[in-house]
């Protein structure tokens, strides 16, 4: 066991922090303030003249050859910047990933180079209206003809189509197959497709996601992604592990935690002193989970692409930054509560209670993260579905 990084992983880090100095700008915060969008195609277009996007892709798909390690301290430190990467881990991990490990040839060529480059950004589309925890209850219909497919229905809560040129999305291609997770195919679909209408729902958070309806939109057949109605195997063993383990925010703990940390710096009262216990046991739990988030990358390093650790790393860090922005709340009494970059930390603690339902649901809830480690993690049996009776 050896807990230290490499030269090249220290080098880069130094690297990453200097870019952050000179290019998460406050101007960068007032560009996306405008547009209403976390995605700012400039600073995306940075990142790849860099060649940070897919840095962990083999060379000849426009990878660097780096490690999942170094794809973790890229995100640690870009999230520390608070540097707007949500189409970064869209494009790369989501659909990149997914490419990567289960797409044919011809997509690997076709759409690893175009993501490394910054030219083409992708999407997750797997929600439906009736189909959220229970995800495999899929009902967009996909049908061959031909060489094409044709799908008709709905998909709802994506982040990020409103911008992005294709959506990876997971359809009822055999609605026979017995089992509802049987049947099911996956899909790389352009988003200009005709046919395809696409919705923005603003959520409190802030930006918005998407609601998108299906209607006659042909899909040529090379885009169809891994094995044709075996799409479900390769969600459950690939797509939700990648989004789960990449999804987590250590970096925004930290950057958070050392920000109520100057807060608290000088306080001796009570109660100061008993917010700095919380900050304490809270900070004792982040670099916990700090340790956790390079133990996963380490483990896709080795080739594994671990279920109960990439939930486990989903929900600890998801709700550790509920429970920091809470503490930051308290901190700060009522002037946590104004939004805005002129309130006290640029807003950020309300801007993180009001959309830490995001970070929470986003990628399957605590719930269903918590059932997954039960079951791979700790061999328990499936517990049934919860009823409202
Ligand atoms: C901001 C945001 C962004 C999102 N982005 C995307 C995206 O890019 N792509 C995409 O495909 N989806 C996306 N989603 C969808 C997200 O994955 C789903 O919202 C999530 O899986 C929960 O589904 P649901 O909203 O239908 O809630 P439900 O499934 O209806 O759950 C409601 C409640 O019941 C609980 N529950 C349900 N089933 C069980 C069970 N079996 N055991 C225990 N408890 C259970 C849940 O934990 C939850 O508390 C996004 C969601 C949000 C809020």
């Amino acid at each position: 066991m050896d807990f230290a990084f490499t030269d090249s992983q220290r080098e880069f880090r130094a690297e990453l922090r200097e870019f952050a100095r000179a290019e998460v700008t406050p101007q960068l915060f007032a560009d996306m303030e405008r547009s209403g969008s976390e995605y700012h195609p400039e600073f995306h277009a940075r990142l790849a003249a860099r060649g940070w996007i897919g840095l962990q892709w083999p060379a000849e798909f426009g990878g660097r050859e780096l490690s999942n390690l170094h794809a973790t301290i890229f995100y640690e430190e870009m999230e520390y910047a608070f540097a707007p990467i949500s189409r970064y881990r869209t494009s790369v991990v989501f659909v990149g990933q997914s490419v990567l490990a289960f797409g044919s040839e011809r997509q690997k060529r076709f759409f690893l180079p175009r993501i490394a480059r910054g030219e083409l950004t992708g999407v997750w589309m797997l929600t439906e209206p009736g189909a959220g925890s229970d995800a495999a209850a899929i009902r967009l219909r996909a049908e061959e003809q031909g060489e094409e497919w044709v799908l008709d229905g709905e998909k709802i809560f994506t982040s990020g189509a409103q911008d992005a040129d294709y959506g990876m999305v997971a359809a009822r291609s055999d609605p026979a197959a017995p089992g509802k997770t049987a049947g099911i195919s996956l899909f790389l679909v352009p988003l200009a497709s005709p046919g395809l209408d696409i919705r923005p729902i603003r959520t409190i958070g802030g930006w918005s996601v998407n609601q998108e309806f299906f209607d006659g939109v042909r899909v040529p057949s090379w885009l169809l992604l891994g094995e044709k109605h075996r799409g479900w195997q390769a969600i459950t063993r690939y797509t939700l592990n990648f989004e789960r383990a990449g999804i987590a925010r250590t970096g925004t703990l930290l950057r958070l935690g050392d920000e109520l940390a100057r807060l608290l710096a000088g306080g001796t009262s009570a109660s100061s002193r008993s917010l700095r216990q919380r900050l304490a046991e809270l900070r004792a739990e982040i670099v916990a989970a700090r340790w956790l988030g390079y133990r996963v990358a380490w483990l896709y390093d080795q080739g594994q692409v671990p279920a109960a650790e990439s939930s486990m790393i989903k929900v600890l860090t998801a709700e550790l930054l509920e429970r920091l922005a809470e503490l930051g709340a308290d901190i700060l009494g009522w002037a946590g509560m104004v939004r805005g970059r002129e309130a006290p930390l640029a807003g950020r603690v309300e801007f993180y209670l009001r959309s830490i339902w995001f970070h929470l649901v986003g990628g399957g809830t605590p719930d269903i993260q918590r059932s997954i480690i039960a079951q791979t993690g700790l061999g328990l049996p499936r517990e049934p579905a919860p009823t409202s009776k």
